[in-house]
Formats: C-alpha cells, sequence, structure tokens
C-alpha cells in the first residue's frame, strides 16, 4: 500500500539525510495532475512525492532551451493572431493560480499559456510543441474548471478551451467539464492526498522520464534490462 510505501520512505529519506523537504502545504502542478487524470503516468506515487515533497531533480537530458524557444514562437505569433482579432490576452505568470481545496490539505498550482477575453467570452488556450497527447486535454480541461474559480478578470465569462500546435488547434468545449471530468479530478486528488494507495511502479520506461533521485526513490531503475535473447522460431 502507498500509505506504508509512502512512510517506509520518508523514514529511509530522514535517516539518509536525503535532499528533500516536506512541502508545508501539498500543491500539485496541473501538468502532472493531467498526466494522472489521463492515465499517462504509470507510477502514481511518484505524483504523490512530487505533490508533497521538494527535492533536489536527476538533471533532465531533455533540451530545454529548444523547446523554450519553440513554445515562445508558437505562444507569440498567437498573441498576435488573438490580438488582431480583438481579443485582450494575458499570458503566462498573469494567469496563475492555485488553489486550495476544502477536503483535501492540497493546493492545486497552474499557469495558462494565454487568456483570452473579448466581451463576454473567454479562452484559455494551451500551446503544445509536440504530438497531441490526451494529458494536453486534460490539461486544458483543468484550466477551463480552475480558472473562472480562481483569476478574477474571468469570474462570471463564457469560457472555451484551445489546444494550440504547430499545424493546427484543437477546440475545447466547455460541455467537456461535466460531472464524469469532476469525479475523475476527485479521485486524481484523493491519490496526491495520500487517503488511497498509490503504487509505485519501477521500470526503464517509466523512471526515466521521472526526475526523482535514487536517493529519494531507492526502487528507481536505471538502465535498460537485459533483453539480450537468442532468435526463437515462434515467429
Ligand atoms: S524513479 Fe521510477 S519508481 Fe521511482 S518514483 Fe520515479 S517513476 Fe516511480
Amino acid at each position: 500500500m502507498l500509505a506504508v510505501a509512502a512512510s517506509s520512505c520518508q523514514f529511509r529519506l530522514r535517516s539518509a539525510m536525503a535532499p528533500y523537504e516536506s512541502k508545508i502545504v501539498p500543491s500539485v502542478w496541473i501538468t502532472w495532475l493531467a498526466k494522472l487524470m489521463a492515465d499517462e503516468l504509470q507510477c502514481h506515487w511518484s505524483a504523490l512525492f512530487r505533490s508533497h515533497y521538494t527535492y533536489g531533480k536527476v538533471p533532465s537530458n531533455f533540451d530545454s532551451a529548444q523547446w523554450s524557444a519553440r513554445h515562445r514562437r508558437l505562444l507569440n505569433q498567437r498573441v498576435t493572431w488573438l490580438e488582431e482579432e480583438g481579443c485582450e490576452v494575458h499570458v503566462e505568470g498573469e494567469n496563475w493560480f492555485e488553489m486550495p481545496g476544502r477536503q483535501h490539505a492540497i493546493r492545486v498550482a497552474g499557469k495558462p499559456d494565454i487568456v483570452a477575453i473579448r466581451g463576454n467570452d473567454a479562452w484559455v488556450e494551451d500551446c503544445k510543441t509536440g504530438k497531441p497527447k490526451n494529458a494536453d486535454l486534460y490539461q486544458v480541461l483543468l484550466y477551463m474548471l480552475l480558472v473562472p474559480l480562481s483569476v478574477e478578470r474571468c469570474q462570471g465569462l463564457r469560457l472555451e478551451g484551445r489546444l494550440v500546435y504547430a499545424d493546427g488547434i484543437i477546440d475545447v468545449p466547455a460541455s467537456q467539464v461535466n460531472v464524469e471530468f469532476k469525479a475523475q479530478l476527485r479521485e486524481a486528488i484523493s491519490i496526491l492526498s495520500n487517503t488511497t494507495s498509490a503504487r509505485r511502479v519501477p521500470s526503464f520506461q517509466e523512471c526515466r522520464f521521472c526526475d526523482i533521485p535514487l536517493q529519494c526513490c531507492p526502487e528507481r531503475v536505471e538502465n535498460p534490462p537485459d533483453q539480450s535473447l537468442e532468435n526463437h522460431d515462434l515467429f
């Protein structure tokens, strides 16, 4: 069970003076929450750990400078287009929010790329440089649910969503923020609040994209499994 796994990890970490600290209030960033809800995160324990602790991260081999440049270009193009359409446009830090829950002691934080407002209509947009993923959709749906509740300038407006890719735009209608979606959100928050079990799923496939170091997760798999099998006559 996660509760046991989490507390035993806690003990090991404290005794080893590992580079981690409990957050004063647990918090989850919308990008992880979206991956969890979209079932694109097998190791739920990693999301739980990130929500409860700050830690020294494993350096990423992902080229963040290139990603930032591509993302900035896409975002700037979009802002120009929206302004030409007569929208009042707010970007990134201007849209930051952190919402506390009542049933669980956890905050949900996010920063939509773009919030565009024209009259009583508003659009929350996220710019994506990669291929479309289900988590992208969940991310925008979470913004559509939480932005009107936490960003004052959006309260009372009709809000729709859009996913902006280099080769096209996907509209996300408000009707998708429905009862089922809210139930999925509550389930994910419950996992991250450590009120239900969350599995640690160590595998090279998952761990190589995880920034939690070995000192915090002793089960981290750093190398691919040995697959040097003989050719088989099955096929
Ligand atoms: S290193 Fe692997 S097992 Fe450990 S939290 Fe990350 S994904 Fe899970």
